[in-house]
């Protein structure tokens, strides 16, 4: 069983910003409509948000426009633009603490993750980009005949922004950085379920000397708001992250504009455990590789593939370790794990573990409830898991891990890949040749060796296959706010 420890009434941040931010205004919706947003701890209403409708959309894609047609962001020096978006980054780090606890409040994650994890990696990217700003830069081309052939990066234009609600403010910095950087300006809808630190970073950026109109944020319904932002003829590219169903709405909606899109998407990532793995190492691993953010990551290790030869004192271990797992109240410094982000998605995850019972599997950890009050669930471990099993193959989203033994390299190889999405993967062995070899053979955007979640500015993070298409973060993460210009002249 799970140590429990009851949610408690956090010390509560202040709600500062909870109306719409458009053209550098707070502004209530034009409907006058507001929606709750909960606190998935105690199922306590936090704050009632301005809900955005395609008007208010209207009103954000003019000031976001206009700030791109006409305002001084994509044709300021480029230098200026990087030194506006390091002061961003400071006063993100300035206020560490406050938005730690807003984060924590809004989606339930320990505090301690969001302060020693999400935010400081968010600053990171912030930089990071920033420093990008006056380096974006073209070629000179030596094409046949007399001319002076050129290229040049101009910013992409105004940038559609849809994030979901597992990382809020690291969404934010991975989708406003690269933007940012090129030059372009951006509505973007942060999820429902979690609208409050989006907006206070709204603020900030305005204080850090963002102009107006260069970063609008419109908390909404996807349907509504989101759906509005996809088809709006002003927005030139949409960024989303968040489920593949969405996303293929998205881009049925998009296609009549032919409108740029990038996608990351979910995944079912493979956690491969080899017999000469470094077997603390990957206990921990595995444990990370699941439960990290309450299992709502994209790239969750939710396939935990064993080597039969260590198999059953491998998922002795694990269970063990899911078992003293520490879970309950976000704000206690001592709790690796909070409740699930709502109810639709503690619904979800349980729907998936009964699942996972009736189809045969074992449930040798967890698989229940936490308390009374509050979306938590009990770290879970499936062991006999097969192939075909629906726990074994589709997203669930959740701290549910589901083990499956293997006893060769091809065969693993084949039923690691054998799945829609391929986002990442991870290899655990001391063999180097063999990590390589898996490293190769895996179909995934991201392969760990011996490490998990192990996330850089610098380094380009998407799927393969049905996990998304282009790349966030790096140099990579900068290509989808840019457009390439050719330009010849004639020296005749
Ligand atoms: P989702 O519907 O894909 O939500 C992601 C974002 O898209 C939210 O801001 C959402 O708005 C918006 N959206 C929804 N429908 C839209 C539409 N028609 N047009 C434009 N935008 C739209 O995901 P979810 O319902 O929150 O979660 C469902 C599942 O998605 C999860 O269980 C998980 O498997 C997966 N997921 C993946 C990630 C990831 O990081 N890859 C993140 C979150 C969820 P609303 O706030 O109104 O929903
Ligand atoms: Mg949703």
């Amino acid at each position: 069983m799970a140590t429990v420890t009851a949610p408690r009434k956090a010390a509560t941040p202040q709600i500062r910003q909870s109306q719409l931010f458009i053209g550098g205004q707070w502004t209530p919706a034009r409907s006058g409509n507001t929606f709750d947003t909960i606190n998935p701890a105690t199922e306590e209403v936090i704050a009632a948000v301005a809900e955005a409708d395609a008007a208010d959309v209207e009103l954000a894609v003019l000031a976001a426009r206009k700030a791109f047609d006409e305002g001084p962001w994509p044709r300021m020096n480029a230098r200026e633009r990087g030194r506006i978006m390091m002061r961003l980054a400071d006063l993100i780090e300035a206020e560490i603490d406050e938005l730690a606890a807003l984060e924590s409040l809004d989606n339930g994650k320990p505090v301690s993750d969001a302060r020693l994890g999400d935010i400081p990696l968010a600053i990171e990217v912030i930089r990071y980009y920033a420093g990008w700003a006056d380096k974006i830069q073209g070629a000179t081309i030596p094409i046949n005949g007399n001319y002076f052939c050129y290229t040049r990066k101009e910013p992409v234009g105004v940038a559609g922004q849809i994030i979901p609600w597992n990382f809020p403010i690291l969404m934010v910095a991975w989708k406003w950085g690269p933007a940012l950087a090129a030059g372009c300006t951006i509505v973007m809808k942060p999820a429902e379920q979690t609208p409050l630190t989006a907006l206070r970073l709204a603020r900030l950026a305005q204080e850090a000397g963002v102009p107006d109109g260069v970063i609008n944020v419109v908390p909404g319904f996807g349907p509504t708001a989101g759906a509005a932002i996809v088809k709006h003829p002003g927005i030139d590219k949409v960024a989303f992250t968040g489920s593949g169903e969405t996303a293929q709405v998205i881009m049925r909606q998009a296609a009549d504009q032919l409108k740029r899109l990038t996608f990351e998407l979910g995944g079912k990532s493979p956690n491969i455990v080899f017999a000469d793995a470094d077997m603390d190492a990957a206990a921990a691993g595995a444990h990370v590789g699941i439960y990290l953010n309450q299992g709502q990551c994209c790239c969750a290790g939710s396939r935990l593939f064993v080597e039969d030869a260590i198999h059953g004192e491998f998922v002795e271990r694990v269970v063990a370790e899911s078992k003293s797992r520490r879970v309950g109240d976000p704000f206690d410094p001592a709790t690796q794990q909070g409740p699930q982000v709502d109810k639709a998605q503690f619904d979800k995850i349980m729907g998936y573990i009964a699942v996972g019972q009736k189809e045969g599997a074992t449930l040798a950890a967890g698989g229940g409830r936490v308390g009374d009050k509050g979306f938590f669930i009990e770290p879970t471990v499936f062991t006999n898991v097969k192939d075909e099993m629906a726990i074994a193959r589709e997203e669930i989203f959740g701290p549910v891990l589901s083990v499956l033994k293997f006893s060769d390299m091809d065969e693993l190889i084949r039923r690691a890949n054998a799945t829609n999405f391929g986002l990442a993967a991870a290899v655990w062995t001391r063999d180097i040749s063999r990590a390589h070899e898996a490293a190769k053979r895996l179909r995934a955007g991201t392969v760990w060796v011996n490490c998990y979640d192990v996330f850089d500015a610098a380094a380009p993070f998407g799927g393969f296959k049905q996990s998304g298409f282009g790349r966030e973060l790096g140099e990579k993460g900068l290509e989808p706010y840019l457009e390439h210009k050719t330009v010849t002249v004639s020296l005749s």
